[in-house]
C-alpha cells in the first residue's frame, strides 16, 4: 500500500459538501464554499473513506493518488 496524497481543484468545485461532510478531518470549504484540502497527506485509516468521498464528488474535482493503484476501483 502507497502513501496517500490528497488535490483538489477549486476551479471546477460546485460546493456540494459531500467530501468535507464524509471527511471533514481532510476537506474544508472556503467562505465561497469552495473546497479546501485540509491535510493533503491523510493515514491510511482513510484509505475507505477517502474512495467514496472521490466516488461521491459530482465533478471530480478530488484527486487521491495512490488510491486506484491496488485495483480496487470497482466497488463503492
Ligand atoms: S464533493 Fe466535489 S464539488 Fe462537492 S465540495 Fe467536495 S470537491 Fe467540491
Amino acid at each position: 500500500m502507497g502513501s496517500l496524497h490528497v488535490s483538489a481543484q477549486r476551479e471546477t468545485c460546485v460546493t456540494s459538501s459531500l467530501c468535507v461532510y464524509r471527511l471533514p478531518q481532510v476537506f474544508d470549504q472556503d467562505e465561497e464554499g469552495r473546497v479546501v484540502v485540509l491535510d493533503d497527506s491523510p493515514p491510511d485509516s482513510l484509505r475507505d473513506e477517502l474512495r467514496r468521498a472521490w466516488r461521491g464528488c459530482p465533478t471530480r474535482s478530488i484527486q487521491v493518488e495512490g488510491l486506484t493503484s491496488e485495483g480496487s476501483d470497482t466497488t463503492p
